[in-house]
């Protein structure tokens, strides 16, 4: 099946229209129409060759929210006319501990990311800015009614990625959680974590966000452009979310930690983030990663989202104005995420 998309045609280059193939639908296969598909940072990180070479030309996009239009005949997930959503992964090996364990992310034979990675046929994924997707029905998750399509995209990765931290490090009532940068991921690791009913602190770079941060549910709010930031919270948090897509000063957010209290980094710039090991030793602190969560864990994640309302902030853009996104995004200028209506790509 011949689909319209928008395509990298290499590395740093404006992306732009073009026609990709989609593999017939396997007996195992989910043909999505999508509705929508999220602008991640990681799209321009993976654009941009900040993570290394990628096979160009190359069509990002791993928030999908669309509506199943044909299913293989042994899917009995998914039915033709459900609203579904795909995000990081599109297969993984379904055998080893991790993916034994619900941890497909980790899968040790590798996972099969969304667009440029080698799916299980050999032949290179292409993500979600496209009109149609063709994806195993395992890794095809369902949208709950109840939330806006457009709104619910972004959760497909902004929302797994701070949800699966946020439980895992116990977020909740009488825990105190900061979300370093106010972005795509941290809006929704605000809104989240405040559901959760943990006590949330935003620090992002200037006070410039801070009525839109209150709105989303922080009760605090911090510029880190300001030294007296790090003075004044010191020894405070329970858990630090960092989402910052860019080098921080590491040392300086641990600092910000209570005895035992965990920093855990989504944020996932190109370089190399160093730390002095007393920053961790001194008060036995922990610096943890995480990525993306489980297929079983994303879908909690909707569920959790549809419960509590919560679904993005987002601008719908047509797929023309993806380059200039992108500009915005790498200026910090998104409130707070862009979802491409997939009606424009052609
Ligand atoms: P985003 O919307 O651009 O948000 C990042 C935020 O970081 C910005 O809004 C800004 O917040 C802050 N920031 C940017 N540059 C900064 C700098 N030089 N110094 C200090 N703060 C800065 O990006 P996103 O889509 O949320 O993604 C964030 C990062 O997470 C990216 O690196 C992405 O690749 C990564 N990611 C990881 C996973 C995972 O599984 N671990 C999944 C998705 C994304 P303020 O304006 O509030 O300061
Ligand atoms: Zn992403």
């Amino acid at each position: 099946m011949r689909v319209h998309a928008y395509a990298a045609p290499a590395a740093a280059e404006p992306l732009a229209p073009t026609v990709i193939e989609r593999r017939d639908v396997g007996p195992g296969d989910v043909l999505i129409r999508i509705e929508y598909a999220g602008i991640c940072h990681s799209d321009i990180h993976t654009v941009n060759g900040d993570w290394g070479k990628q096979p160009f030309p190359l069509v990002p996009g791993h928030e999908i929210v669309g509506i199943v239009t044909e299913v293989g005949a042994d899917v009995t997930r998914h039915r033709v006319g459900d609203r579904v959503g795909v995000g990081c992964m599109v297969n993984s090996c379904g055998e080893c501990a991790n993916c034994r364990n619900g941890d497909e992310q980790y899968c040790l034979e590798g996972q099969v990311p969304t667009y440029a990675g080698v799916d299980r046929d050999g032949t290179i994924t292409q993500g979600g800015y496209s009109t149609h997707v063709v994806v195993d029905a395992g890794f095809v998750l369902s949208v709950p009614e109840g939330i806006d399509p457009a709104a619910a995209t972004p959760l497909l990765c902004a929302g797994i990625t701070t949800y699966s931290p946020l439980r895992r490090w116990g977020a909740g009532p009488g825990k105190k959680v900061a979300v370093v940068g106010l972005g795509g991921l941290g809006h929704l690791a605000v809104k989240i974590a405040h559901a959760m009913g943990a006590e949330v602190t935003v620090l992002s770079q200037s006070l410039k966000k801070r009525e839109d941060g209150l709105r989303l549910g922080a009760d605090d709010y911090h510029a880190t452009a300001d030294p007296g930031t790090f003075k004044e919270l010191a020894g405070r948090f329970d858990l630090i979310i960092n989402t910052v897509s860019a080098v921080i000063d590491v040392d300086a957010y641990l600092r910000l930690l209570t005895v035992d209290g965990t920093m855990v980094n989504v944020g996932a710039p190109g370089q190399k983030l160093s730390l002095n090991v007393f920053s961790l030793i001194n008060s036995r602190r922990n610096y943890a990663g995480s990525m993306i969560g489980g297929i079983a864990e994303t879908q909690e994640m909707l569920d959790f989202c549809a419960g509590h309302g919560i679904g993005s902030d987002v601008e719908v853009i047509a797929a023309e104005k993806i380059n200039e996104a992108y500009e915005r995004v790498l200026a910090s200028d998104v409130r707070y995420r862009f979802v491409i209506d997939a009606a424009t790509f052609g």
